[in-house]
């Protein structure tokens, strides 16, 4: 028996080809999982959702926009009936200095960070009631937990932290129905989100500070995904779940 046999599983953000969503979505579907990949580009996420194997789908969807939550979520029960999984994923970050910030900077990452998060678990969370059951992972990060430090500016930080304060919330609201939530901070995980932007030196600097020596793969965090995912996590709410290689020991 695989661990998520006839589990329905939305993903964020999951159509970035080195990622931590797409390495989740392929490790679900491997579990038995099926599963709805969200992204921007619709062509992006279809091609993803065919690349992790048959049965799966993928959908456009801009989690700053709540109707695009609703939209996406309406095809997803219209085709599965159900769903079981939601991992708030999508996110961006800026390299920004407090003092660089601007309200539009501010604006794009909280909106996609912590609003995309409220808003995708909003849409999902009516029909988790109804079915008494839910497993609900947002995507943090250490920067949330020691003010940044590694790319992500204050702002990305205090996005990052807003998450980890809604997924608790969201715990201890939800328990009584059957739904669980729970945060994975990542440290820093070899993807495109740094986007070329980081220096040799920055790089060693770094690696300088992660006690297992090597940055984390998308595996590393897809793994802890299907942990909170499954009934292995079962009496398993409101945590903060670290991925950092040691960098954050505390
Ligand atoms: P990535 O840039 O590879 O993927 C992020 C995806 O989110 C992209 O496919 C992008 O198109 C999508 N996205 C952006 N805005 C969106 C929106 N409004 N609606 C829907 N999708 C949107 O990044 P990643 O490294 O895989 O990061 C995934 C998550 O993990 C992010 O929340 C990130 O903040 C978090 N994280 C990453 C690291 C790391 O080191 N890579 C560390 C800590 C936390």
């Amino acid at each position: 028996m695989k661990l998520l046999d006839g589990q329905i599983a939305i993903i964020t953000g999951a159509a970035s080809p080195r990622g931590l969503g797409k390495a989740t979505a392929q490790l679900f579907a491997d579990h038995g999982a099926r599963v709805v990949i969200l992204d921007l580009d619709a062509a992006q996420a279809e091609d993803t959702a065919a690349d992790i194997g048959e049965g799966h789908i993928g959908l456009a969807c801009d989690v700053t926009r709540k109707a695009d939550c609703e939209a996406a979520v309406a095809v997803v029960l219209e085709a599965y009936g159900q769903i079981d999984i939601l991992v708030n994923n999508a996110g961006i970050t800026q390299p920004l200095k407090i003092m660089d910030i601007t309200h539009e900077d501010y604006d794009a990452v909280l909106d996609v960070n912590l609003l995309g998060t409220l808003n995708m678990s909003q849409t999902v969370i009516p029909h988790m009631r109804e079915r008494k059951t839910g497993k609900l992972i947002n995507m943090s990060s250490v920067s949330a937990q020691r003010g940044g430090g590694i790319f992500g500016g204050p702002h990305y930080s205090a996005a990052k932290a807003g998450i980890l304060g809604l997924t608790k919330a969201m715990a201890r609201e939800l328990a009584p129905d059957g739904i669980r939530s729970n945060a994975i901070c990542p440290g820093f995980i070899a993807t495109d989100i740094t986007a070329g932007k980081l220096t040799p030196d920055m790089m060693d600097q770094i690696l300088a500070g992660i006690p297992m020596g090597r940055a984390g793969e998308a595996s590393d965090v897809a793994g802890c995904a299907l942990f909170l995912a499954s009934d292995l996590s079962a009496y398993v709410t409101g945590s903060e779940l670290d991925v950092n290689g040691g960098s954050l020991i505390h």
